[in-house]
Formats: C-alpha cells, structure tokens, sequence
C-alpha cells in the first residue's frame, strides 16, 4: 500500500516538530510548513535530509498550492505563548481565520481529512470548573487575549461549518498547557521562563500571587491523544491535556527543588485576562480514544530541564527571538 501523506502547518515549532518525528515514525511521508514567526528551523534540522520528509517554507495565510495528494492535514501554525501573540496580534488573528481558511480549502481540494489544534483559551477565563467540552466558555473578545481566544474560536467555527456544510472530514483538539524540549526558552511560557531563569541565576517571577492554577501536560502523552484523535471518526472538540491541576506557586517551589536554584521568588503583575483557572475535563478523551496522560509531572519536568541545561549557554542568554 502507498504511504499517507500528511501535511504539518508550524512544523518547526514545539508541537509541530514532535508531530513530524510521530508522523515520519508512523511511516507517512511529511510535508511540513513553515514560515519561522515562532518557530526554529534548529526543531526540525534531524528530519530535514530524511527521504520521508519535505519542508515547505510558507506563510498560510497565503494562497497555499501543494502538487501532491494529501491525505491528511494538521494545522498548528499559529503563535501560542501570550509574548507572542500579544507581540504579533494581527499575524495572529489572520493564521487563525485566514489561514485556516486557506487550508480547510487545501483539506476539500485534496479530500483531506483536517485536524486543528485549538486550545483551552476557547473557555477564557472559565467559571466552570474543570472544563468538559461542552462548556462555552467567558471570554473578553476585546482585550489583549482576545486575538488568540478568539481567532481560536472562530477556527473551531469555520472548521465545523466546512464539516456540516461541504462534508469534510474534520477534527478539533482543544489542547491544555502542554511542555517539553523544543519549546523556546525566551518565549515567556511558565516553564520555559521559570527554568530560564533558574539557569541564568535570575529570581523567579510569578505573575499576581501565584494562586491561579494551570494543569500541564507533557508533550508525548499530548502527541498521543492528537494522534489517535486524528484517526478516530469524531468531528467534535476534544480536551487532550493532563488534569493534574497546580497552583503557580507550588510549581515555582517545585522548580526551585528540581533545578537546585538558591534564588527566591519575586511576584510581578497580573497580565490581563489571565485565566485564574485551568483544568481539562477529560472524561471525553478516556472514553473516545482509550487516551490518558500517562508521563509525570516530575518525569516531565525532569526531561525538559534537562534539555534547556544541555543548550549552548548563548541560548540562555537569547531574549529575543
Ligand atoms: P510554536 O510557536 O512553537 O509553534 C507554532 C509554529 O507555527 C511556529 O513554528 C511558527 O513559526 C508557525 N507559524 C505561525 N504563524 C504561521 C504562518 N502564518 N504560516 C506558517 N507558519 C506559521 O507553538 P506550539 O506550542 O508548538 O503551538 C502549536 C499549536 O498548538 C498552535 O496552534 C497553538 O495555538 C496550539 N496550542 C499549543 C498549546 C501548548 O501548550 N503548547 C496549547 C494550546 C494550543
Ligand atoms: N506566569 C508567571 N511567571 C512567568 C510566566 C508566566 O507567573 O514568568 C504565569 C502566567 O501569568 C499564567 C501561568 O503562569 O498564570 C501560565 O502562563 P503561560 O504563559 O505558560 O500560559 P497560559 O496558560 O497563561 O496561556
């Protein structure tokens, strides 16, 4: 039998990146695109040469023109840290509506079928709690998230309205605070921040009084569930994340011990709209797709600091992208 291609929209990014490894592991033959907003052609140099991949350098919110069949789509180029978005917030309203139009027409051109990444953001800052899929979510479509959350939510909607109204094939992930290696380590993230500064000496910085919680999910057990979403027969939003909820603060003490840092932490303010509150629901996923994280938060943590530790030092030290 032919081998299935997929196509990776923000393939030199976290998430992208460890998709193309899955992906080329599973044996399809890859197509990754990228135009490196955020991204770090660095992510993806060890699959570059490898006879299963190609790479595409491509801004997608412009026309997008592919000469070969394509079974598959993922579409995960979109900035994803509030420093970015925040920094880029028309590139990241167009990449959510423009450029997923271009590719739920590129998925109907080719009979794909489509999977978007969406996000947690859709709940906002949510006053259900955990969050099950079913929940509409509080968001302020016009303060300083609202170019994420809502270019997001938009996303889901022409996804499903290309689902309900030309039949295609279509599947949302609605992804929860998710770490790793490959995650930039200036783009402001929790982790990435926190364990930036533990190596640089710097104090850590927690945002408000560090009560709000966040549940983080390593990004194998992420790439799993993403994995067996795209290959399920269910059209809906689901939560893939770790419902392993903490408070920031425990998480800095947490960092604290795990990286041995003799600095203390200082607290900043609040960015607006900051979610107090993060937890997936993930009866949905457990159900649908026999999927549960099954990586811990100290097996995790543990990975990734490792991989930070082993950057060249000028990595470190780099605070613009
Ligand atoms: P990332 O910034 O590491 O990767 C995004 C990639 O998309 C980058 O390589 C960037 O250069 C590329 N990109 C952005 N705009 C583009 C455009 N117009 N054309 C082509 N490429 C473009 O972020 P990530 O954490 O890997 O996130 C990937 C996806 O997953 C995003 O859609 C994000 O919204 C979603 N997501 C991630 C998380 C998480 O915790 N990591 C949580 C929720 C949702
Ligand atoms: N945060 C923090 N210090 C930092 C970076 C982030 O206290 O240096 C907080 C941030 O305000 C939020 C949480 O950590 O409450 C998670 O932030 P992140 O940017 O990782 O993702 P979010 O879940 O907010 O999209």
């Amino acid at each position: 039998m032919q081998e299935k291609t997929v196509l990776i929209t923000g393939a030199a990014g976290f998430l992208g990146s460890h998709l193309c490894d899955r992906f080329i592991a599973e044996g399809y033959a890859v197509i990754g695109m990228d135009n490196f907003i955020t991204g770090d052609k660095k992510n993806i140099a060890h699959v570059l040469d490898h006879p299963q991949f190609q790479f595409i350098k491509h801004d997608v919110t412009e026309y997008i023109k592919i000469e070969r069949d394509v079974d598959y789509i993922l579409h995960f180029a979109s900035p994803a840290s509030p420093i970015d978005y925040l920094k880029i917030p028309i590139q990241t309203l167009k990449v959510g509506s423009l450029g997923t139009h271009n590719l739920l027409g590129l998925a109907k051109a080719k009979a794909a079928r489509i999977l978007i990444a969406s996000t947690s953001e859709v709940y906002g800052d949510p006053l259900v709690h955990p969050q099950p899929e079913t929940y509409y979510g509080n968001v302020n479509t016009i303060g300083p998230r609202g170019v994420y959350d809502e270019a997001k939510r938009f996303q889901e909607s022409i996804t499903m309205a290309y689902h309900r109204f030309h039949g295609l094939e279509t599947r949302i992930v609605r992804i929860f605070n998710t770490y790793g290696p490959r995650m930039r380590l200036n783009d402001g993230r929790v982790i990435p921040a926190f364990m930036g500064q533990a190596l640089r000496g710097e104090d850590l910085t927690i945002f408000g009084d560090g009560l709000q919680t966040r549940s983080f999910c390593y990004v194998d057990d992420q790439i799993e569930g993403i994995y067996r979403l795209l290959l399920s027969d269910y059209s809906y939003p689901v939560n893939i994340g770790n419902p392993h909820e903490i408070t920031i603060k425990d998480f800095a003490e947490e960092i604290i011990k795990l990286t041995e840092t003799t600095q203390k932490i200082i607290y900043k303010e609040l960015p607006v709209d900051d979610p107090l509150q993060r937890q997936p629901d993930i009866t949905l996923a457990k159900e649908l797709l026999d999927w549960e994280p099954t990586v811990s938060r100290t097996q995790g943590m543990e990975t990734t600091f490792n991989y930070f530790k082993s950057l060249n030092k000028n990595e470190w030290y780099k605070s613009e992208h």
